[in-house]
This record gives structure tokens, C-alpha cells and sequence, in this order.
């Protein structure tokens, strides 16, 4: 019988001390060569194994294997010009320095595939992998050769779809796109963002999630949020139009975020993974501040389409306290379940 509430994580998990800086978000590797890609290789074990332990039901690499979710993918394509970068604003929120496009984009190799593999080998239970979306991606770079953020985000979403379709092939079970930029540019996102995103989940058998988020908590993103009053509603302009979408999983950002519950009427039918887990504060949660979360998700999204999920972005928590919250999501999950089963 399938699992009810199934467990996961939105996304990246602390990395080993030997292979990054502890506590630190976009940490440089501190390995090199062959040492690097057998490091990452055993840090993705050592994650997989701290998922296991916590009783998470759909595993994923707890992105071990990449500094940056959308920079490390961008590395892997022609058409980027790394080491000319521009300082653009990205999110309409902050500036960074990134990387710029300076020439039609391709994908010559496969990203990510062998290590979805070596993942694959390790474990039988169902495993999710994320990608970055395509306005995402779009939104972290300068573009000095298509003049369109429309048509790069096309060229992104074939590119993405190709990865993705070996991400398939090499047997993973939900294939996650990270969409933080839906968050912020409602009007693309309804006129050519979702369009983007259904090109590159075209012809995907296995089952495929959008995680929508209000980014990671450096300083910049939490003082934006202080701007958003207090209700958060920026899911309301864009739940209409991917309740009507291909997409089979939203993954959204609940637990002490100030999204109305409500919302999530707008997105009924849909399978929703809903973040139980803060991750701006170290403080555990208790099982039973998860499953209240989770009971008031209930309401509005039926129990065989509901997954438990973190917030995403642990990487820099902690390690010993990133678990104890994997742990937290468990205990408060299996509250909920013995709940749904006694009814
Ligand atoms: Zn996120």
C-alpha cells in the first residue's frame, strides 16, 4: 500500500565540513579534481543516510552536489561567459554578480545525470531531484545575446527538458523545478513563465513538481518579507493558472510563513507539498507544530495528494539540528497520519 503523507525535503541539506565551509550558503568547494568528484559522492551518501535515519519517505541528494542551484547547472552549457560577469538585480530585490550569456545556449552534457545514478544505486525508496526553473534561471544571468527574457527562458526550458528526460531515464521519481521568481513577476509568469515550465516537463512520464518559494534566509530576502504586510498573498496571482497546468506537485513555503492557508483552495486537485519546517531559525520544531500545520493543509487538499516537506534551504543550518528537523517533520507527520487512519 502507498505510504499516506509521504516525507521529503524541499531541497538542499548541510554539506560535510571536508567539502564545504559549515553554515555557509554558496560555500566554494574545498576539495579539487578527482578528490571533488568522489567527496561529492560520498557527502550525497552521508546525506542519504541522515534522510533514512530521519524516517524522510522521498529522498533526494540533498544537493551535495552543486555549490549553487542554478550557477552549477548554467557551468555545464555553451553559451556563458563565466568569467566576464556583470552586477545585475536579481529577484527585483537584490544585486548580484552573475554570470552572462554571450551566445546561442547548449546542452552538450548531461548536468547532473551521473549523480542521480549513483543516487539511484543506493537506495530503493522513491527519489526527487531539483532543477532550477527556467525564469529562474532567466533571473540570474545577464543576457547579452537574445535581448528576451521570453525567448532565453524558451532556450532554457528545451535545455531543461532534455536533463530532465535523463533524469527520468536514470530513475528518479519527481523531477522539481525551483521557481522562487514566480513569487515576484506575476504578469510573466501568467504570459509566457508557466508555458516555459510545461515545454520543460514536455513528454515526462515520471512525476513533476514546481517548488515556489520566498528564497533563502539571507538578510536581503528576510527584509523584503518584512515589506509584505501580513498576509502574504503573491500565490494568488499565479494558483489559478497552474491549478490548469501539466504540473503534478506544487511545493510551496507554509510553516511560519504568512501565507494565508486559504490559498491553497486556489490550486484544489492538485498534489501539494507543503514546507512544515522553518528553516530561518534553529529552534525545533515540535510534532506537534508540524501536524498542526498539516491539519490546517487538510482542509483545503485531499490526504492522498498532501506531502510533508521542509521549507527549503537547510543548507546552512546545522547539521545536528538540520536532523533534528527532519526528525520533527517525521514525528509531526506520523501524529496527522495515525489521525487520518483512526477516522
Ligand atoms: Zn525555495
Amino acid at each position: 500500500m502507498k505510504k499516506l503523507l509521504p516525507t521529503s525535503t524541499a531541497g538542499s541539506l548541510p554539506k560535510p565540513s571536508w567539502l564545504a565551509q559549515p553554515e555557509t550558503l554558496w560555500s566554494p568547494w574545498k576539495l579539487q579534481g578527482s578528490e571533488l568528484s568522489d567527496g561529492k559522492h560520498d557527502a550525497l551518501r552521508v546525506s542519504l543516510h541522515e534522510q533514512q535515519l530521519a524516517g524522510v519517505d522521498i529522498v533526494s541528494d540533498g544537493e551535495q552536489t552543486r555549490q549553487h542551484f542554478v550557477t552549477t547547472f548554467i557551468e555545464h552549457l555553451t553559451g556563458v561567459d563565466f568569467e566576464n560577469r556583470k552586477t545585475v538585480k536579481i529577484r527585483d530585490r537584490y544585486d548580484a554578480s552573475v554570470p552572462c550569456v554571450v551566445g546561442p545556449l547548449s546542452r552538450t552534457k548531461p548536468v547532473f545525470v551521473d549523480d542521480a545514478k549513483f543516487l539511484r544505486a543506493q537506495t530503493k525508496q522513491p527519489i526527487k531531484w531539483a532543477l532550477p526553473g527556467p525564469m529562474t534561471m532567466i533571473d540570474t544571468l545577464y543576457d547579452d545575446h537574445y535581448h528576451s527574457r521570453e525567448k532565453l527562458a524558451w532556450e532554457f526550458a528545451k535545455i531543461l527538458n532534455q536533463e530532465a528526460k535523463e533524469l527520468e531515464a536514470a530513475g528518479v521519481d519527481i523531477i522539481q523545478f525551483d521557481e522562487p521568481a514566480f513569487n515576484v513577476f506575476f504578469d510573466d509568469v501568467n504570459d509566457w513563465g508557466i508555458a516555459c515550465l510545461e515545454r520543460a516537463i514536455e513528454g515526462l512520464q515520471c512525476e513533476t513538481a514546481v517548488h515556489i518559494c520566498y528564497g533563502y534566509g539571507i538578510k536581503a530576502n528576510t527584509d523584503w518579507k518584512q515589506t509584505l504586510g501580513n498576509e502574504w498573498r503573491q500565490y494568488e496571482e499565479i494558483f489559478p493558472k497552474l491549478q490548469k497546468s501539466n504540473i503534478d506537485i506544487i511545493s510551496l513555503e507554509c510553516h511560519n510563513s504568512r501565507v494565508p492557508i486559504e490559498l491553497l483552495e486556489l490550486i484544489r486537485g492538485k498534489k501539494v507539498m507543503v514546507g512544515a519546517i522553518d528553516v530561518a531559525r534553529n529552534e525545533i520544531e515540535t510534532p506537534e507544530e508540524v501536524a498542526a500545520t498539516l491539519r490546517e493543509a487538510l482542509k483545503y487538499v485531499d490526504a492522498d495528494k498532501l506531502y510533508p516537506c521542509t521549507n527549503c534551504g537547510m543548507a546552512p543550518l546545522p547539521r545536528d539540528i538540520a536532523n533534528d528537523k527532519l526528525k520533527a517533520l517525521s514525528a509531526g507527520t506520523e501524529l496527522v497520519r495515525k489521525e487520518l487512519l483512526a477516522n
